[in-house]
């Protein structure tokens, strides 16, 4: 029997739309691109269109325990009055963008409620607009702006999970870009553990190996900087050696994946060189991970432009359903000397607060 997928969605995540018509790379038909492939590649009964959302979730208290409220009701009064237009020079908002975001926000949330309930399942939501660069009051940890995100989707699942009484909570974001976002809002926190791997040298610019966690939450923030050009065989030894060897250390109650996919060679928007067999894997290994330690998944869509929407997507679902996939081992995998530098000092910097 197949492992067991859920993927959400809603055409409310149609409704956030470049003003007057321009271009914009995060638009409307990535979703297309994304239901496309999923239907392409068998995933058409795991969709569900969601209209009447369940269980009923208090968005806007939710919001508050990540954002500022000053800069929700910022965003809130700007679809009021109608603007359309630019908020910084990546970031724009159109009258029906709030109805897109806060529906986005709802539906991770209850993602997470049945991630939460049904363990070893993956519960997969498709918002727009994405969320990970949004932190407590809008750009986050000194980044020039917002990078195409308005709420913070995941950040919400895991504040969620928190107000259920779940700990700690693992976020994993394998968006090419940091999500400094995500790290601002749990910078002090030590119930969520966020382990990050992204291209250096390219937007928000935040994501040291250095960054491991404000006073009192040390080795709960887990930054992987990476060169442009990492591959799949970089990408599959971070994991076995260092990400898995730490999911299992920490023991989370809930598996919450900043789901990207800009990270795919030829995306468009950065220069690493993934393909399906990182991303299977990684979907075989969250299954794993989810089946050995009993907790559920959520997954979020954050970027991910053309052909890693079409091939990467799919390959983590089939990753995940797969029980016949066989992943590489650790001696297999052949990393740069620079992925192996990289972890060494990951590890170094985590073995005061983290028993790997
Ligand atoms: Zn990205």
């Amino acid at each position: 029997m197949k492992n067991m997928i859920t993927i959400y969605y809603s055409k409310d995540f149609y409704l956030h739309a470049p003003p007057r018509g321009g271009y914009h790379p995060e638009n409307p038909s990535r979703l297309d691109i994304v239901l496309t492939a999923l239907r392409e590649n068998g995933f058409e009964k795991n969709i569900i269109e969601v209209r009447e959302a369940e269980p009923k979730v208090a968005v806007r208290e939710l919001l508050s325990k990540i954002h500022d409220n000053s800069y929700v009701e910022y965003i809130l009064r700007l679809c009021e009055q109608g603007f359309e237009g630019y908020l910084d020079g990546d970031t724009y908002v159109c009258k029906n963008t709030c109805r897109a975001a806060l529906k986005a926000v709802e539906l991770t949330a209850i993602a997470t409620e049945h991630a939460l309930e049904k363990p070893s399942e993956l519960f997969f939501v498709l918002p727009r607009p994405p969320g990970h660069h949004a932190g407590a009051s809008g750009s986050a940890m000194g980044a020039p702006t917002l990078g195409f995100c308005i709420f913070n989707n995941i950040a919400a699942g895991a504040a969620y999970a928190r107000l259920k009484g779940f700990k700690p909570i693992l976020i994993i974001d394998v968006d090419v870009h940091h999500g400094n976002g995500t790290q601002e809002i749990f910078w002090s926190n030590p119930n969520v553990i966020h382990i990050d791997l992204h291209e250096w040298g390219i937007y928000p610019g935040t994501g040291s190996v250095d960054d491991i966690g404000g006073k009192g939450a040390e080795g709960t923030k887990v930054n992987i900087p990476l060169l442009p050009g990492a591959g799949d065989e970089d990408y599959i030894y971070i994991f076995l050696k260092l990400v898995e060897p730490l999911i299992y250390a920490i023991k989370p109650r809930l598996i919450a994946v900043s789901a990207g996919f800009d990270a795919y060679a030829g995306d468009g928007l950065a220069y690493m060189r993934l393909t399906e067999k990182f991303y299977e894997f990684f979907g075989k290994t969250l299954y794993d991970i989810s089946k050995a330690l009993g907790v559920g998944v959520v997954a979020v869509l954050e970027g991910g432009y053309s052909i890693g929407l079409r091939n990467g997507l799919p390959a983590v679902l089939k990753g995940f359903s797969k029980p016949e996939y066989t992943r590489p081992s650790l001696e297999s995998v052949k990393p740069s000397e620079n992925v192996k530098n990289v972890v060494d000092k990951v590890v170094r910097m985590l073995r005061p607060y983290v028993a790997i």
